[in-house]
């Protein structure tokens, strides 16, 4: 496990003296390793040896090769256009828990996309929680934690996946295989997101929507300015979430590097408040399009503050 070696070290003691939570709420954003976290409970949860999890028994190598019966992972149907988790789901879950355990052990429940169940799913959920049969563990990950009930958060062990240090961030990517030679640039890319690290890299869609949004800071005068919103107006839907993405790890880093030189920053020569603006702005815009007006005009006021400066 990366990052936080004092959490994973408390938790694992808990699995190991049968003191731990039944229910956990892992949050974090998409690529920061909630379902890494999660097999890693679960598996602790599941084993039977002194040290949990022992990574060699076979309720252990099984977790971990997804071919657990008591791992019972519950997500949105492929049928739901919504992708949202519904009541359905959760009576079918419910359902299985009734059953005995395979292993006649524990069981664990992975809940992929927690943060997709709508309410009344939750409401329904609830009532397995408060009364889980004996040994089962629950393990639900939300990209938002507002998006779960007061009720749900208040009976779930917090745990919040964050960004790693670049170190943390090295070994990872060394134990998948990328030079290490990659992973300073690939850490500021990502924001300290290993999921993301891997995504970006040698992803030419990526790259070519870095370049777009580096433009944009550029400056230029209007004529440019709405030659790049001109472009930017025939972005699909994938590409709109990626810029913003892009965009948003951009001035994340240029506000690091302002922040580290303070004074001497100049390049490309926006003060920290300017780029605390420029992000403002683009939640706005993110805002904005999801209350169904166009994509276009949408990013237009942020376009003009990236040009503005
Ligand atoms: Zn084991």
């Amino acid at each position: 496990m990366l990052g936080q070696p004092a959490l994973w070290k408390a938790l694992q003691r808990g699995f190991e003296s049968g003191k731990a939570a039944h229910a956990f709420l892992l949050v974090g954003q998409r690529g920061s390793g909630k379902s890494t976290a999660a097999r890693f409970l679960a598996a602790a949860a599941l084993c039977r040896a002194a040290a949990r999890p022992c990574g060699e028994c076979e309720s252990c190598r099984r977790v971990l090769s997804g071919t657990n019966p008591d791992l019972i992972e519950m997500k949105a149907p492929d049928t739901s256009k919504s992708g949202s988790i519904g009541v359905d789901e959760v009576r079918e879950l419910t359902r299985e828990l009734s059953e005995k355990p395979f292993g006649g052990g524990g069981r664990a429940v992975l809940v992929q996309g927690a943060h997709r169940m709508t309410p009344a799913a939750q409401n329904a959920l609830l009532k397995t929680l408060e009364e889980p049969g004996a040994g089962t563990v629950f393990l639900l990950l939300a990209e938002q934690e507002e998006a779960m009930l007061p009720t749900i958060r208040s009976r779930c062990r917090l745990v919040r996946l964050g960004r790693l240090s670049l170190e943390e961030m090295r070994r990872g990517l060394l134990a998948r295989g990328v030079p290490e030679a990659e992973a300073e640039a690939l850490y500021d890319r990502s924001d300290g997101i290993l999921g993301r690290a891997l995504e970006i890299r040698g992803n030419e869609e990526v790259q070519k929507m870095e370049a777009f949004c580096a433009s944009l800071l550029g400056g230029g005068g209007e004529k440019a300015m709405i030659a790049r919103l001109y472009e930017a107006a025939k972005f699909e839907k994938p590409e709109q979430a990626l810029f913003f993405d892009r965009l948003e790890a951009l001035l994340r880093q240029e506000l690091t590097r302002a922040e580290r030189q303070g004074e001497s920053y100049a390049s490309p020569g926006f003060t920290s408040l300017a780029l605390h603006s420029m992000m403002k702005e683009m939640l706005l815009a993110k805002k904005r399009l999801s209350s169904n007006v166009s994509f276009a005009s949408a990013i237009e006021p942020l376009f003009w503050r990236l040009f503005g400066g």
